[in-house]
């Protein structure tokens, strides 16, 4: 069969860069799709597939309750929608362009408004919601996120993420604590954690995951969290959820994606390090290159490679150096977050030994020309 890198004329990809949307996210298991090939191929009562996938999720979980949805950002938006529509069965039909009046202020944390892909903010707009920020860029407490509270607010929202603001930042623990308190829900967006459980022990009532990442589902995205939340977030598949549905292989694929999840053995950062050592030293016996080890910021059991470039003496600064590894006949991307500092990382979960092979020649050609 022509390949379809051929048909369409696309670009093979090294994904050194992480679990990125704009690449694909993850190549999830054979066991999992297969199970999307067999829910493409048969038909079910959707409602009776999406509750008990939900419990048995729940289950594997020991959570309450669940329910697979279409992507992370689907997942905040009807969450949104589900704490401010609650049972209105008026509200859920016209979310927009109803004028009654129920509380819709979603409480975020200044330094978690990020922009991930696409903001935070627009997907709380989608699920007609607004944002009301607490704190400021660089802190928030405790008593500044209780000070954004009024009789408008509607739920909290916590972004886990490397995205965000890390420092003087209460904790989902806190959030929760604050939560409890006023009577609202929280919210926490943790769609690239690693725990599935943890912010739900943490007392959030809703816990949103992206299918594909660190779970390595197809596309999809997971809402966990209390019974009756995660009913007001099913609802709204009659309502915005209708423009973010989710497929039956999608409910069967991710289902299936967090079995293997939580039984299958892991890729630990120790392995990771074994894995780019001998990458790494290659790349430091290189002019102008030198190469470590480091930790994700976020502190996820994830190591990668930093490569930092001696620009003036490559006489390229490292965005014009990223440009021409994505130009190659095979695109390489790394992570670009620090590249005004000169500095890139390789993220090798989903890379092979042939292809770090295959980055170090490319890397050594721009720098030594051979
Ligand atoms: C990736 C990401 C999302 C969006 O996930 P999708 O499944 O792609 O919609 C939302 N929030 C954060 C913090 C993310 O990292």
């Amino acid at each position: 069969m022509q390949s379809i890198y051929e048909k369409y004329q696309l670009k093979n990809v090294i994904n050194a860069s992480g679990r990125m949307t704009i690449l694909g996210v993850s190549t999830p298991r054979p066991e999992v799709v297969d199970v999307v090939a067999y829910g493409l191929n048969h038909f079910f009562e959707i409602k009776d597939l999406v509750n008990k996938t939900g419990e048995y999720i729940a289950g594997l979980l020991k959570v309450e309750n669940a329910v697979v949805v279409s992507s992370a950002s689907a997942g905040i938006a009807q969450s949104v929608a589900a704490v401010i529509v609650k049972d209105d069965a008026d509200l859920l039909l016209n979310l927009h362009s109803s004028d009654k009046v129920v509380p819709r202020e979603i409480i975020v944390p200044k330094g978690h408004n990020v922009n991930y892909g696409a903001p935070v903010e627009t997907m709380v707009s989608l699920g007609g919601g607004k944002v009301i920020e607490a704190g400021f860029a660089n802190e928030c407490s405790a008593d500044q996120l209780a000070a954004k509270v009024t009789p408008n607010t509607a739920a909290i929202l916590y972004i886990k993420s490397h995205h965000t603001v890390q420092k003087s930042m209460l904790t989902v623990t806190e959030a929760s604590e604050v939560a409890k308190k006023y009577n609202l829900p929280l919210i926490v967006d943790a769609a690239a954690e690693e725990d599935l459980d943890t912010y739900y022990h943490m007392g959030a009532d809703l816990v949103i995951y992206s299918g594909g990442k660190a779970i390595e589902g197809p596309t999809s995205g997971l809402v966990l969290g209390k019974k009756q939340p995660v009913e007001w977030v099913k609802r709204q598949s009659n309502g915005i959820g209708r423009a973010m549905k989710i497929g039956k292989e999608g409910i069967l694929g991710l289902t299936q994606a967090i079995e293997l999840y939580l039984t299958a053995e892991k890729e630990t950062g120790q392995q990771m390090v074994e894995k780019m050592s001998p990458f790494i030293e290659k790349l430091n016996s290189l002019p102008s290159i030198s190469a470590r080890v480091v930790w994700d910021a976020a502190g996820r059991d994830i190591a990668r490679t930093e490569i930092s470039f001696d620009e003036k003496s490559i006489g390229k600064n490292t965005f014009e150096i990223m440009r021409l590894l994505k130009q190659g006949d095979t695109a390489i991307y790394f992570r670009e977050y620090k590249a005004n500092e000169g500095k890139v990382e390789a993220d090798v979960r989903s890379v092979t030994v042939p292809q770090l092979e295959t980055i170090y020649i490319c890397i050594r050609k721009l720098v030594t020309g051979e």
